[in-house]
């Protein structure tokens, strides 16, 4: 069994405290997993990542397909050794990027040819070619390859979508229990292989979602995933979608919400009973200079600070608000300087770390109460 799932508490309101025993790290759950896009968490070296506590994070199996190529990361020991990071990490299966990022695609039952968005060359993805080459990364968990629907979808847009997202879901996992111990680290980790996650679509539609969970579920994959959410839909959709399919999903085994959220975002679903979830907002905003804070999103760019001495977030301890003054931000973002997405990047990964770090806590199971010894 290379995917263990231990589920030390359940609070009545569905949230979760697990651990999650992946080949290369036990993550504990509810879980925040910073996105690596192209083999790096953008601005923000390793050793950093793991100062901040990061457990898993994030590579796009689209990104490194492309550049600098699965066969070639294979050939240099698979992903974690390629970027030098020994803890977990999880892949998506291309599917959102070449429906978001690629020119000219097309979709058939088979897979989708696109052109990449960096040299226009044609290329073809099919379930069994996405699970090769997430196969080739080596991440612990790789996601069934499925067509994310975008939004606002027609109701038959979303049948016919999510019809295509199930019949990929098998051949997914067909090929992908064919092939998995093909993982370049499947001897080295003693015959531990990778896990792979089914995805929930079904746009906006309750119904469509509660039918692809229940089909997913028969499958039987190793986690749940809900996709194709945080596409432009209001908040209250976003929050109805996840409400509708938790509850179908079975107890014994992980749940990820892709592509969520804002700091409030994250802290709510994992109260609700999702265990791990993804984002690049955190990483993203920091780039243009927005820092999540105790106080509120604070742009660092504002005039306001340019004298300011005091800590980006007084209530933050990590190590950009323990060194630096959001004046000195300030200066960075407004000189262009390198730096300036590196710290700003921390800051906010660490915000994010952090609120998952109190809602573990507060998830734990209560504390057993001694039981008097009786004397004999
Ligand atoms: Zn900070």
């Amino acid at each position: 069994m290379t995917l263990e799932f231990k589920l030390r508490n359940q609070t009545e309101a569905g949230g979760r405290r697990a651990q999650l025993v992946l080949p290369h790290q036990t993550v504990e759950t509810p879980v925040f997993m910073p996105v690596g896009t192209a083999g790096t968490v953008k601005a923000v070296p390793q050793d950093v990542l793991e100062t901040l506590g990061a457990q898993i994070i994030l590579g796009n199996t689209y990104h490194l397909y492309l550049r600098p190529g699965h066969e070639a990361i294979r050939r240099m020991g698979g992903l974690h050794r390629f970027i030098s990071w020994p803890r977990a990490m999880l892949t998506d299966s291309g599917g959102f990027q070449v429906f978001s990022l690629s020119a000219l695609r097309k979709v058939s039952d088979e897979g989708v040819r696109f052109r990449s968005h960096l040299d226009g060359s044609s290329h073809f993805f099919t379930p069994e070619h996405s699970m090769d080459v997430q196969i080739a990364l080596g991440a612990d968990i790789a996601m069934a390859f499925d067509e994310c629907t975008e939004y606002p979808a027609e109701r038959s847009r979303a049948e016919e979508s999510l019809r295509l997202t199930m019949a990929w879901a098998r051949r997914s996992l067909d090929h992908f229990r064919a092939h998995r111990e093909e993982v370049v680290w499947h001897e080295e980790l003693g015959g531990k292989t990778q896990s792979l996650f089914g995805i929930v679509q079904g746009g906006m539609y309750g119904d469509l979602r509660r039918e692809s969970a229940e089909r997913l579920v028969e499958i039987d994959f190793d986690g749940y995933a809900i996709g194709g959410l945080s596409v432009g839909e209001p908040r209250e959709a976003t929050l109805e979608m996840i409400s509708e399919v938790l509850p179908l999903l079975p107890k014994d085994k992980p749940r990820y919400v892709m592509g969520v959220g804002y700091p409030d975002e994250i802290e709510q679903y994992a109260r609700m009973g999702v265990d791990m979830m993804d984002c690049v907002l955190p990483t993203r905003a920091a780039r243009h200079g927005l820092l999540f804070t105790s106080e509120g999103r604070l742009n660092i760019k504002g005039k306001k600070f340019a004298e300011d001495q005091g800590p980006p977030d007084p209530e933050c301890n990590c190590m950009v608000c323990r060194r630096y003054t959001r004046a000195y931000l300030r200066h960075l973002m407004h000189s262009g300087e390198a730096l300036s997405g590196t710290l700003n990047s921390i800051h906010n990964l660490a915000y994010y770390l952090e609120i998952m770090q109190r809602v573990r806590a507060s998830l734990e199971p209560a504390p057993e109460v001694p039981s008097q010894a009786g004397s004999a």
